[in-house]
């Protein structure tokens, strides 16, 4: 299936014509740049941390990367499965180009497998099971610049795993003044990551929790890479935003909470933006009960309480805690209903009140 995103008419037009069938076996097209060659035509992806030992005819966890005769490929380099057009702010991007249009892209698979993901159509298939488009890396910067769209932001599924072509378009993209964000779960290594980091503007990394059973259990996957992810990028210097979904029963533990904000201070600054989102039921946990509110609203208390300066609550339209506070005077310099700013009170990335400066890319 086809994501549902909210896509301009002339947009999928222009997209149709591009469409690949689906069913057939894809072909690798591009070679992996973070592989090494083993013995007797084996492979060792070294993109991500699950080190996938791939053989020949076969594809990693991630579905998306094979092995071709002893060399490793991705099948989903310019054959992304949804493409659209939104609102920065559902990233959720809430202090890079606020108010700002984005063209968004995904390809199937990931490198996690998390039991709530709200995407599984995308993320949980192999590339075969859902319709795709043909768009090479110039096509959908083409796109972009026909649309009038400031930024091409890589998300839905997990885009390290079509990290050639995400970094491909990202090159292109910055030629054309084109800006570039990521919404990744940062479960990356270091040498792929700081690479991107060079290249693109912008990421949000899925905090999942804070515990390394949660990733274990919930995720299948570990915490300390998506740490050191969240070091490497705040040293970067390219914007950060984090996110916590936050699941009843599962990661909603306050003290849990207050060491993972305590960390977010210490080890990556307190002007970090963090969101805690409202969990929906999705995929695996189709029982489980929504986020209450209070739960989020308590979580939000407790990181300005460890003294992290933009703290937001998702997934709860209307919240007061979408909007951004100036951190000195307290007054609103972003008000925001959904993903709509409604009113901007920065100047020159301060705050018009009092003038403090509000850490974010906001030209
Ligand atoms: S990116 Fe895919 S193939 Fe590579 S190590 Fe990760 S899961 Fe395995």
């Amino acid at each position: 299936m086809i994501r549902k995103t909210a896509v301009g008419t002339a947009l999928l037009l222009l997209l149709i014509a591009g469409k690949a069938s689906q069913g057939e076996r894809f072909e690798p097209v591009h070679e992996a740049e973070f592989y090494e060659k083993l013995e007797r035509k084996m492979v060792r992806c070294q993109l991500c941390p699950r080190y996938c030992i791939i053989g020949p005819g076969q594809r990693g966890v991630c579905r998306v990367r094979e092995n071709k005769q002893g060399k490793l490929y991705s099948v989903v380099y310019g054959r992304p499965c949804t493409i659209g057009k939104e609102p920065i702010e559902k990233a959720p991007f809430f202090h890079f180009l606020p108010g700002k249009t984005r063209i968004v892209l995904a390809t199937a698979g990931c490198n996690q497998m998390c039991k709530y993901c709200q995407n599984w159509e995308l993320s949980q298939s192999a590339p075969e099971d859902l319709p795709s488009y043909d768009l090479e890396p110039d096509k959908i910067v083409e796109i972009a610049e026909r649309e009038k769209a400031p930024i091409i932001c890589f998300t839905f599924s997990e885009p390290v795993v079509f990290y050639e072509y995400m970094c491909d378009i990202a090159k292109l993209a910055r030629k054309k003044g084109i800006r570039t964000a990521v919404v990744t779960g940062g479960y990356i290594n270091p040498e792929p990551l700081e690479k991107l980091c060079s290249l693109v503007d912008a990421i949000k990394i899925d905090l999942k929790g804070f515990t390394s059973e949660f990733y274990r259990d919930v995720c299948g996957s570990t915490m300390e890479p998506v740490l050191e992810a969240c070091r490497i990028v705040a040293r970067s210097g390219t914007h950060l935003e984090l996110v916590n979904l936050v699941v009843p029963a599962l990661n909603d533990d306050t003290t849990r909470i207050r060491q993972m904000c305590c960390w977010i201070r210490d080890s990556l600054g307190d002007t970090i933006p963090v969101h805690f989102s409202r969990f929906g039921p999705a995929y695996r946990l189709q029982n489980s009960p929504p986020t209450p509110v209070h739960t989020l609203e308590q979580a939000a208390r407790i990181a300005k309480d460890e003294g992290l300066k933009y703290v937001y609550v998702g997934n709860v339209p209307g919240h007061r805690l979408e909007s951004t506070f100036c951190p000195n005077c307290g007054k609103t310099v972003l008000h925001r209903k959904g993903f709509s700013v409604l009113e901007n009170n920065l100047v020159d990335g301060k705050c018009r009140f009092c003038k403090a400066r509000i850490h974010g890319m906001w030209e």
